[in-house]
């Protein structure tokens, strides 16, 4: 099976999850049998899906994966776990930083914390496996305009990515809240048919009424994870994550019984619910 093929497979999976090793909570009957490698991931309230993915993957070519934040450390703290996993799987994964956080400064230059905040990122990069790429605007200063859709939609045209991986839209934060949409426009442009997760940051402060549909266990790949977030000295990292981001990865994996989680939210009517019931 050829990168596409296994990409139509993978989509037309139930309530379309895609992720490697990954659990969707749903309250329906799931539409397949769980396979035996996702038996053992099972339980009374978590449906898995198909977690020899990662095996096949392997012999059929990677997968392009594109995700993006607004700002270094954004992608790491959402869904950083889940991007070391999939590399660690073999897969091509990019992230593209719509800013470099300049605004975030601490006293210091926009210029100047731009490159202390690229130089974190690409480390950060470097430690889960993935590659670092910048959009070009600046921190704080985040705009929807024409010029920025087509700068946009050229990074999907070059990446061409098979799962795609953007921050959600309801967000304290102006930058966040602009780039998904970014992100969002440039997918239903492209009239993909791959999936979007939408990842959560700080939720309670910054992400809010963030229901997410699929979870990812990061236990084997949380020290990862963790240095990933480390490496974004300048934004006191030890703080953010153990304030913030640590307590997040508890709770989702409270709710599928797991040791650590990251969670995702899919775009509606993506999902193969499409009845009421009683109706
Ligand atoms: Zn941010």
């Amino acid at each position: 099976m050829d990168r596409r093929a296994l990409l139509k497979s993978l989509v037309a999976a139930p309530f379309g999850a895609a992720l490697v090793g990954c659990t969707t909570r749903t309250t329906s009957a799931p539409t397949a049998a769980p396979t035996s490698a996702a038996a053992s991931l099972s339980s009374s309230t978590v449906v898995a899906h198909p977690a020899a993915l990662a095996s096949s993957h392997k012999k059929t070519g990677a997968l392009r994966v594109l995700c993006v934040g607004a700002h270094p450390d954004d992608p790491e703290c959402g869904c950083g776990g889940t991007l070391a996993r999939l590399s660690k799987a073999g897969h091509d994964v990019t992230i593209l930083y719509v800013t470099r956080g300049e605004n975030e400064s601490g006293g210091r230059s926009f210029n100047e914390n731009g490159k202390i905040r690229t130089r974190e990122a690409e480390t950060a990069c470097k430690i889960l496996g993935v590659a670092p790429r910048f959009l070009g605007m600046r921190g704080g200063e985040c705009e929807i305009t024409p010029r920025w859709r087509k700068t946009m939609t050229a990074v999907f045209d070059e990446l061409t990515p098979d799962l795609v991986f953007a921050q959600w839209p309801l967000d304290t934060n102006p930058d966040h809240q602009i780039a998904a949409m970014l992100a969002v426009q440039a997918y239903l442009e492209k009239s993909m048919q791959n999936p979007l997760y939408f990842f959560e940051v700080e939720t309670g402060r910054q992400t809010m009424g963030f229901e997410p549909h699929v979870y990812v266990e990061i236990g084997e790949v949380l020290r990862i994870k963790n240095d990933a977030i480390m490496a974004h000295v300048s934004q006191s990292p030890k703080h953010m994550y153990e304030v913030h981001h640590e307590p997040m990865e508890r709770f989702r994996a409270r709710e599928i019984g797991g040791v650590a989680a990251e969670a995702f939210a899919m775009i509606p009517g993506t999902l193969s619910t499409g009845f009421l019931p009683g109706l």
